[in-house]
């Protein structure tokens, strides 16, 4: 047949010898290859306990922010949810009760809100939607690797930013002994 190059090789068929037979050469150098590795500088860390710098336009774990009195911002419109491509977000929403104006910025107000950080695909659309700058995206934190998948799902208690008590009233909102209880009490539920 004719060759369609002139690169076509002809091998000579030798016999192999003792050592080729009991695969001693190939054995050879897959263990050189394997102590170039060892030595080499490792490609992978020990996730979670080592982690990477982040880039700078890393999007990560959502916050629930503050206004600057120290209420929630979110107003439970719905928008995030709605902007949201991977249904991550639900929410139930509730209206604000009398003298709980230093907890709330708005008359209606998220009761729950539920991101499922497995569906979640760190976009930042429900960042861009929300007309409150309530929800944001950390640059610096991303969900932590846990074994329940229920443990995905991150309420309120988990995404709220933490704010104290203390703070609170240096601020100047009053808070009664109730509400300041259910505060600390939050706050001391907070993953570290
Ligand atoms: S970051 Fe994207 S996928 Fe995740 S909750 Fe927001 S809109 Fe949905
Ligand atoms: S986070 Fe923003 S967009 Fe989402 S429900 Fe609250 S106020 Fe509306």
């Amino acid at each position: 047949m004719q060759p369609l190059s002139n690169r076509a090789k002809i091998l000579a068929k030798k016999p192999m010898t003792l050592a080729e037979r009991a695969y001693l050469p190939a054995i050879f150098q897959g263990l050189s290859i394997t102590m170039r590795h060892f030595f080499s500088k490792k490609a992978t860390i020990r996730y979670p306990e080592e982690t990477r710098p982040f880039s700078p336009i890393f999007r990560g774990l959502h916050v629930l922010k503050r206004d600057e009195q120290g209420r929630e911002r979110c107003t439970a419109c719905g928008l995030c949810a709605v902007a949201c491509p991977a249904e991550a977000i639900t929410m139930v929403a509730g209206e604000r009760k009398k003298g709980e104006e230093g907890l709330y910025r708005e008359e209606k107000y998220a009761v729950s809100y539920e991101v499922n950080m497995l569906r979640c695909i760190f976009c930042g659309l429900c960042e861009e939607a929300c007309p409150k700058a309530a929800v944001y995206l950390q640059a610096d934190k991303m969900a932590p690797p846990r074994f329940e998948r229920d443990e995905f799902i991150y309420g309120k208690d988990r995404l709220v930013e933490p704010v104290s008590p203390d703070a609170r009233s240096q601020r100047g909102i009053q808070l009664t002994p109730e509400q300041a209880e259910v505060l600390r009490n939050k706050m001391a539920q907070q993953p570290a």
